[in-house]
């Protein structure tokens, strides 16, 4: 199903406290499109705003935009008809469990911008309250500039609990609330949400930084310089333009922008390769990995009984920067006297 402004009625948000936990990138933009949204539709009672943030540059950002803050959790939930839980997916359980979930009204609906929680249980919500995942697909300063320009933007719904037999009119009223019914919301749920997230972040991308490293060491083999083949690969943003492509024209469609001797060799080659390791590759990360919550379970462990995710990370970077493609782009890079961006 797909949601217009036209299916959702703002009504269920009138004369009711919407609490925000997290003004980061998610929270600050879909509480400024709120109350833009509220103002504009003269929502009657008005809605209350609250924003809940640990002091500090995000909540000093809260109060610029006019909205103030609380650091008190428990009272920020005792007064929640509506709370976003918008801090960062790990933080979350610690966060609401020990700090939120006691305090919270048994009518309140509570909103997730990912179903990673959700659909892990890793959250303690009594039956008697609803949640409702709505998940911009977009970065928060994208889904405020759209807003501002009166896009909508790509968006999932679901209803993972409905404790008040009215959790479906709150989750379009706040979809329509934060301006995300205008482009059309998808219905989804948690767990295509998180398959989905999941699945893109340790199947596809790994096959293509895999494929790139091997690519790289493979046509070094062959005599290639450092030089030509950051260039060809990636300096040169063609990958970043093709992926433009698929959005704007279509996956296949943008190959006649090539040549033919390119669209041949792309649209022959794609049919050749050996799609069997790809295919038990991709079989075990969605089963083995994500639906049986292995991967949750190992990495929700990293901070409570394992070295912690900093230094996962920091021993992950250690390998990947070990690879003759990066050592080949940090020379190419000193070379040119390229900076990064960060
Ligand atoms: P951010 O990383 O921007 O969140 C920062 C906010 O979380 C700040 O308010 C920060 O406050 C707070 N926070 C961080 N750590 C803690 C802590 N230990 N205790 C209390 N507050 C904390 O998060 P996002 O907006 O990126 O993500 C929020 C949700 O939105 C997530 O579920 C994410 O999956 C989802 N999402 C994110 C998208 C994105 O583009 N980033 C896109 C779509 C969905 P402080 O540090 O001051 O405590």
């Amino acid at each position: 199903r797909l949601f217009y402004d036209k299916d959702c009625s703002l009504a269920p948000l009138e004369g009711k406290t919407i609490v925000f936990i997290g003004y980061g990138n998610q929270g600050r933009a879909q509480a400024l499109n709120l109350r833009d949204t509220i103002k504009s539709e003269k929502l009657s009672p008005v809605p209350k705003i609250v924003i809940a943030n640990t002091k500090d540059s995000y909540a000093s950002k809260a109060d610029e935009d006019g909205f103030g803050f609380t650091s008190d959790w428990a009272t920020a939930a005792s007064e929640a008809d509506v709370l976003f839980l918008l801090v960062p997916d790990q933080v979350q359980p610690g966060l609401f469990n020990e700090s939120i979930a006691p305090s919270l009204k048994k009518t309140c609906a509570v909103v997730v911008a990912s179903g990673y929680n959700a659909f892990y249980k890793f959250l303690n919500i009594a039956p008697s309250n609803d949640v409702v995942m709505v998940a911009p697909r977009m970065i928060g300063t994208s889904v405020r500039s759209r807003y501002e320009s009166g896009q909508g933007f790509p968006c999932f719904v679901s209803v993972e609990q409905d404790g008040t037999g009215k959790a479906w009119d709150v989750a379009l009223a706040l979809c329509r609330g934060i301006g995300a019914t205008k482009g059309g919301v998808i219905e989804s749920s948690a767990k295509e949400e998180t398959l989905m997230d999941l699945f893109a972040e340790q199947a596809i991308w790994p096959a293509i930084i895999a494929t790139f490293r091997e690519a790289y060491s493979a046509l070094k083999a062959y005599g290639c310089s450092d030089e030509a083949l950051v260039h060809e690969l990636w300096l040169s943003k063609e990958p970043a333009e093709v992926f433009e492509k698929c959005a704007d024209d279509g996956f296949i469609r943008q190959l006649i922008h090539h040549s033919s001797v390119s669209q041949y060799g792309q649209l022959k080659g794609s049919m050749e390769v050996d799609v069997g390791p790809l295919k038990k590759e991709f079989k075990r990360v969605a089963e083995d990995r994500i639906l049986s919550g292995a991967f949750a379970e190992e990495f929700m462990g990293l901070d409570k009984n394992g070295p912690g995710v900093e230094k996962a990370l920091e021993s992950l970077y250690e390998k990947a920067n070990q690879t003759e493609l990066a050592e080949g782009e940090v020379r190419v890079r000193e070379r040119l006297g390229l900076k990064s961006s960060n």
